[in-house]
């Protein structure tokens, strides 16, 4: 199980929160400057990379609060911003 450190409440369990998925990428300056596929993918298919990604997490069962972490998801190891483990 994974302990994730919500900013407002401290670690917790994953138990407590909800999986939002990677943080979606910027939405585009243009999009008209986009082809209907590139549109349709940047607003449907989601990146699924091996590694560090930064993913959003609700906390559902406790402040209510969307927390941003940075998950390994091949190791499932919780990363800060310098890829260091913060277990
Ligand atoms: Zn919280």
């Amino acid at each position: 199980m994974l302990k994730i450190t919500c900013p407002f409440c401290g670690p917790r369990n994953e138990s407590e929160f909800v999986h939002g998925g990677p943080e979606k990428p910027r939405r585009p300056e243009d999009p008209a400057a986009l082809s209907d596929t590139d549109w349709i993918d940047h607003l449907t298919v989601p990146d699924n990379p091996m590694g560090p990604v930064r993913e959003k997490w609700w906390h559902l069962r406790g402040c209510g609060q969307w927390v941003t972490i940075t998950r390994d998801t091949v190791s499932h190891d919780i990363l800060d911003e310098d890829g260091h483990d913060r277990r």
